[in-house]
């Protein structure tokens, strides 16, 4: 047997996911899962018959159509156009995928040459990082800092080299739940027009925004060209399983991405994409209701986390807040949540692994407040053990 590794080097030292790995953790210890996000409670009862109406209808049970289902490329378009103002031709501009995790993938791998610089903000969500190693670019990370997480747009300038490609966008941010302010974006929409830059912005939380508003950065000036926007059913319909995200972009931008995401999955989640085209076209109460929902479990959950001994910073946007376990006497925030689930029976994700400077995340761990208040509150209530037990 070779001793050459099996593992292709782009990926080496990426083992299992912190998710994969904390929520195992959790399982074998039976403790509050406040670690992956996804949501313990389903999403609206009417999309998820329409998923069964789909489904005993023969719609989607055999390989949709390449770019998805028309009528869900239409509710993606009508969505933009609604909460927007931004127009998309449901035929030339829309492509559904399998989550938002296969859109990035598709889009790193479709726009990149090896040897291009990707600048993102760090800390970076996981799959960024392994994307864009995998199709052979360099990660140029921006550091984002506590307590204000506010990327320094001077810092990116002096970033950009001949060899920038793509900005990669996440807004708003996870972990750090950072919104960018409409100044903020429009200085990332003029350095990408000034030095043509190609920008992939990941809008997952787009309907999860509690103080500011989410704007597309696509909507700047000199963007619509460049930009390709990614979001995602499972974050805004509370239906993590199904799998179902999109891309919006240009006729050309589209296709170089269906062209990648043709060879990943071909296509996916078929009668999931009938119930989503339902969901997109729930009422505004829908959308106001799930994230005044959220936000009442934000901020009980930054109170129970601050009043528990953390510092915790306000999330803007998402469903996770940060935290600093320094006043706990903690240093390292991943040894600190391996150890949680014994010491409390809680489970929650550090932050460190998303930063190539590991040290600047070091003592930052993330909580997530998708879960129903009686499991917050439960969780909140075994963290104080931790200053008094
Ligand atoms: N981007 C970000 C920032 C995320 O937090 C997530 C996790 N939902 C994803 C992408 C992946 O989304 P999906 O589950 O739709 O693949
Ligand atoms: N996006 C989810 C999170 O940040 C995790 C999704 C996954 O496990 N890949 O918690």
């Amino acid at each position: 047997m070779s001793t050459r590794p099996l593992l292709n080097r782009s990926l080496a030292g990426m083992g299992t996911t912190i998710f994969a790995e904390m929520s195992a953790l959790a399982t074998a210890t039976g403790s509050i899962n406040l670690g992956q996000g996804f949501p313990d409670t389903d999403g609206p009862e009417e999309v998820r018959e329409a998923a069964v109406r789909a489904l005993r209808a023969g719609l989607g049970n055999q390989y949709p159509p390449g770019p998805g289902i028309p009528e869900l490329r239409q509710a993606v378009a009508e969505h933009q156009q609604r909460f927007y103002g931004l127009t998309y031709d449901p035929d030339t501009e829309v492509l559904v995928t399998a989550g938002a995790t296969e859109a990035i993938a598709a889009a790193l791998l479709a726009l990149l040459e090896p040897g291009d610089e990707v600048i993102a903000f760090e800390p970076f969500y996981d799959s960024y990082a392994a994307c864009i190693a995998m199709a052979g670019a360099r990660r140029v990370p921006l550091t984002l800092r506590a307590p204000s997480f506010r990327p320094d747009l001077d810092e990116l300038r002096s970033l950009i080299t001949p060899r920038t490609r793509l900005l990669l966008i996440n807004t708003p941010h996870n972990p750090t739940g950072t919104v960018l302010t409409p100044e903020e974006l429009a200085t990332l929409a003029e350095l990408a027009v000034e030095h043509d830059l190609l920008v992939v912005t990941d809008e997952v939380y787009e309907h999860l925004v509690f103080t500011g508003t989410h704007h597309p950065l696509a909507a700047l000036p000199g963007m619509r060209e460049r930009t390709v926007a990614i979001s995602s059913a499972g974050k805004t319909f509370s239906f993590t399983g199904w799998k179902v995200g999109w891309v919006t972009g240009t006729p050309e931008l589209v296709a170089a991405v269906r062209t990648a995401k043709q060879y990943l999955t071909y296509v996916s989640a078929g009668p999931f994409q009938y119930a989503v085209a339902e969901a997109l076209r729930l009422p505004d109460s829908y959308y106001a209701d799930f994230r005044a929902d959220l936000h009442r479990k934000r901020d009980l959950l930054v109170g129970g986390l601050t009043a528990a001994g953390f510092r915790a910073f306000e999330p803007q946007g998402t469903y996770f807040v940060t935290t600093d376990i320094t006043p706990l006497g903690e240093k390292d925030g991943l040894e600190f949540c391996r150890a949680l689930p014994e010491r409390c029976g809680v489970v929650a994700i550090p932050n460190a692994v998303f930063y190539d400077d590991a040290e600047a995340g070091r003592s930052q761990v993330r909580f997530a407040f998708c879960k129903r208040v009686e499991v917050l509150e439960e969780a909140v209530s075994r963290l104080h053990a931790l200053r008094t037990g």
